[in-house]
């Protein structure tokens, strides 16, 4: 049989070819010191600005994004708010520059959005920042624990408690505080949906402490799911694989490293931080209502449970 379809349409699957949708990217070796900017990274890390087209997923919905400056988290509030949301972002003050990027877009979609700058670390913002999402929003259908910390260290005798604390306070402790301040402003419907990764799977050896608190992050997921099931909200995870974001250039890893981000992948590329927002539309829309305590793994297509 001939090829029925029409031109656009054989065009678009071309361009959807996952192997070329986003640049096969060598980027030059560069470093920032934490958190790093998205807008001083090379390549800047895409983020959907000039690409998502939202259909009104999430209408009306009021969400919560931690790290919703840049990278992942970014990606997800202009996708969020092109599909209806209202959005707040969390971030830390040194990244305003970003920030204003993503607060920028928000209302370009004709959403509100609210800018919640502040660090993790500090107990008083960690409690405070949902109650203050709750008050600015006027309520919360949407939590994303996003925010993350990733240090290498080549050797255990090099890894200080100081730094795992800091690690798991940002990626664990943080979503604890959050998800449980967030749980008791929300009504039937809302989501949780937190960041967690590959590494979780497949830890580098450079990683023990970022790699462990993502494999704290599934299970803490798989929990709060059950618990929170039978009041209608539901918890989920994504598990990016190798995102082109600036917090592989704040050390997250060798800096030798980063012409080669991504390559060993199956894809044989890094993916972009608008390649997970549709991840995170799916779980926290109603389209996915009987997906709870999963975990959606966006890796280019390494192994993963
Ligand atoms: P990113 O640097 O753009 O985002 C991380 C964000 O975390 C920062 O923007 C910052 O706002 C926030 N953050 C860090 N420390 C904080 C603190 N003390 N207080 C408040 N906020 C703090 O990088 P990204 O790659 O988009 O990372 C987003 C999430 O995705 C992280 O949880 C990361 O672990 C996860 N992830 C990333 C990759 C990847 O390859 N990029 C892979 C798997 C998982
Ligand atoms: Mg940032």
């Amino acid at each position: 049989m001939s090829d029925q379809r029409t031109p656009k349409d054989a065009g678009q699957l071309a361009h959807d070819d996952p192997r070329s949708r986003h640049p096969r990217q060598s980027a030059p070796e560069q470093h920032q010191p934490e958190p790093g900017l998205d807008v001083r990274t090379e390549p800047v890390p895409d983020i959907g600005l000039d690409s998502y087209v939202g259909l009104g997923r999430l209408a009306g919905r009021r969400a919560l994004v931690t790290g919703g400056d840049s990278g992942i988290g970014a990606a997800v509030a202009v996708a969020f708010a092109r599909e209806g949301a209202d959005v707040a972002i969390a971030y830390l003050p040194d990244e305003q520059e970003d920030a204003e990027r993503v607060l920028a877009a928000v209302r370009e979609a004709g959403r509100t959005a609210v800018a919640l700058p502040g660090d993790l670390m500090d107990e008083a913002y960690r409690t405070s920042v949902v109650d203050d999402a709750v008050a600015q929003l006027g309520g919360l259908d949407i939590l994303v624990n996003n925010a993350g910390k990733q240090i290498f260290v080549e050797d255990i005798a090099e890894l200080t408690d100081q730094q795992v604390l800091e690690t798991y306070t940002v990626n664990v402790l943080a979503m604890f505080t959050l998800s449980r301040a967030a749980a008791a402003h929300m009504g039937p419907g809302s989501t949780i949906i937190n960041t967690t990764s590959i590494q979780a799977y497949k830890p580098n050896p450079t990683l023990l402490d970022y790699a462990s608190s993502k494999a704290a992050i599934n299970a803490f997921t798989k929990g709060l799911a059950q618990q929170l099931a039978p009041k209608g909200i539901r918890v989920n995870a994504v598990a990016p694989g190798p995102v082109w974001s600036v917090l592989q250039v704040t050390d997250g890893q060798p800096k030798e490293k980063l012409p080669e981000f991504g390559k060993n992948t199956p894809l044989g590329r890094c993916g972009q931080p608008v390649e997970m927002a549709p991840a995170y539309v799916f779980l926290a829309s109603g389209e996915s209502s009987y997906v709870v305590g999963e975990t959606l793994n966006a890796n280019g297509g390494t192994p993963s449970p």
